[in-house]
């Protein structure tokens, strides 16, 4: 296979004439090549979607939307396919590469659907013969830069609102899963997108994604990554006076209280802490489990925790499929060490895996014993790594929770109402769950993390067209005189 990259409706090598390969993670073996996209393509891209502006600003937001229904229904008859290519391009297990297009035929469907709302307002004006609303317009051209673990998910949180609202697009997806993001794209021009509203560049390396975020063109940027990069985004997009969404880290944790239904916490902490093999940005990394339950809970996670099958995704059995590259795989290898080092017990896993000598695996690991403050509670370590962090009570129990540099996901269970009510009262991240894991966001309300994790905007649900629209307040005097707001119906 080969793939490149997207500009005014065609597709073209990268200028600089160079080309990386996709590899999948579960046999190393190289999946596409992939031409690779230069700076000077982001210059290309940025005028195609300038020169498309103006026409797909002014194309009706419900004809917008019933393209987004068709890009949905297509999407819908290659779910498979798009699936089992997104398995070899990253790894996950292909009943969560299912979930990822799903999420985003979902989105098709939702933002489609905005077509017909995008709703503005219109409120009483203080004068007589006078006439207010506020309506929204689209925000510009938009940058998208995106991670690679939910390679269709994410960015179709991003991608479908900045269409319907009439914006057009630069993607830049990660490195990693190049393959599946153009495969992506090929099904909105399929479609019947206009040429230039939505252009892709594959790059490796930071360069392409700096110039979007530093290009004078780009109005809008939304992103999803790590924190670092997130916050070198925020600063030159700052110094540009550029609109800027980050959705970033997590250190998303698991409460556990006396009373929870054990079966149910160990099958939830299981699928939040390993699925996605940890790489989620909502994956439980934390379990801060009350003392009573501790000693039962451990037994049975630690008991389905060496069960649970690692290999290749494509394998319908296989529960756990490798994480993303090497370095990967040897930054989790290092959180680990330092994490015994630190005093924690690794009761089961610490190790890299050997599956068929190939790939990179990486045992699912839980760790005893680990202290509020050190290494392994407090850091993104985004690999098959679970932290069981001991408490006596509830209180003390958020407070480490919302101690977390970072502020995505976090779950309670508990039967009580009365401490469910408390803790959704008291519990600051972004997402709150009860009696459910960390994972498992729907598209139709807002997604989004505090602190670390975030800077103020949502993905997701209508609070997404925040970002990719600006309100324009518009007022209409029809009394055909000088009416002063503030001033003339004031007596005193
Ligand atoms: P990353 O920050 O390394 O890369 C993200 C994207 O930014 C990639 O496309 C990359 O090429 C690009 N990039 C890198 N440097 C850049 C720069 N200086 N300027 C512009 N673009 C640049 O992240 P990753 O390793 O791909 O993804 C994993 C991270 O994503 C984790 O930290 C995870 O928590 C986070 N994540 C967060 C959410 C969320 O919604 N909060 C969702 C998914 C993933």
């Amino acid at each position: 296979m080969e793939f490149q990259n997207y500009i005014g409706g065609k597709w073209v090598k990268g200028r600089g004439g160079k080309t990386f390969d996709a590899i999948n993670p579960a046999n190393e073996e190289v999946i596409a090549q992939i031409h690779a996209a230069d700076v000077a393509d982001v210059e290309a891209a940025v005028q195609a979607a300038t020169d498309a502006f103006e026409s797909w600003r002014l194309t009706p937001a419900p004809l917008r939307g019933e393209l987004l229904f068709k890009i949905g229904d297509l999407l819908k008859q290659k779910k498979e396919e798009l699936a089992r290519l997104l398995t070899q391009d990253m790894g996950k297990v292909i009943a969560e590469a299912r979930g990822d297009v799903q999420e985003a035929i979902d989105m098709a469907y939702f933002m489609g659907g905005e077509g017909r709302r995008l709703l503005g307002y219109t409120a009483p004006v203080e004068m007589p013969n006078k006439f207010g609303m506020a309506v929204r317009d689209p925000s510009g051209v938009a940058g998208i830069i995106t991670p690679w673990n939910f390679p269709i998910a994410v960015p179709s949180w991003k991608i479908f609102p900045a269409l319907v609202a009439g914006n057009t697009i630069i993607w830049k997806p990660s490195p990693e899963t190049p393959a599946i993001s153009a495969a992506f794209v090929k099904v909105f021009e399929e479609a019947g997108l206009p040429a230039g509203v939505f252009n892709l560049l594959l790059a490796p390396g930071a360069d392409v994604g700096k110039a979007l975020v530093d290009h004078p063109g780009v109005r809008v940027l939304s992103f999803t990554g790590s924190t670092a990069t997130g916050r070198a985004i925020a600063e030159a997009a700052g110094r540009l006076n550029k609109k800027v969404s980050l959705e970033m880290g997590g250190k998303n944790a698991i409460i556990v209280l006396d009373d929870a239904h054990l079966e149910l916490v160990t099958d939830a902490t299981l699928w939040a802490a390993f699925g996605t093999t940890g790489q989620r940005c909502t994956a439980a990394s934390r379990l801060i489990v009350q003392k009573g339950i501790a000693p039962k809970l451990k037994e049975a996670l630690l008991a389905r925790t060496r069960k649970l099958t690692l290999g290749n995704g494509l394998d319908p059995n296989v529960e756990v499929g490798p994480v993303i590259n090497k370095t990967a795989l040897e930054r989790i290898h290092n959180f680990v060490q330092i994490g015994q080092k630190e005093g924690a017990r690794a009761l089961v896993g610490a190790s890299v895996a050997d599956v068929n000598g190939k790939g990179f695996f990486y045992t699912p690991t839980l760790f005893d014993g680990v202290r509020p403050g050190s290494t392994l509670e407090a850091e993104e370590i985004f690999g098959p790594v679970l932290s069981i962090i001991e408490v006596n009570t509830l209180e003390e129990a958020i407070q480490v929770n919302n101690r977390s540099k970072y502020g995505l996901s976090t779950s309670i269970f508990t039967q009580d109402v009365n401490r469910a009510f408390t803790a959704m009262r008291d519990i600051f991240t972004g997402l709150v769950y009860i009696n459910h894991g960390t994972t498992g966001a729907e598209i139709q309300f807002p997604f989004g993390g505090v602190r670390g994790t975030g800077n103020g905007h949502r993905e997701a649900g209508q609070a997404a067209l925040e970002l990719f629209t600006e309100w324009k307040s518009i007022y209409v005097d029809y009394s055909g005189k000088l009416q002063r707001a503030q001033i003339d119906n004031r007596e005193e």
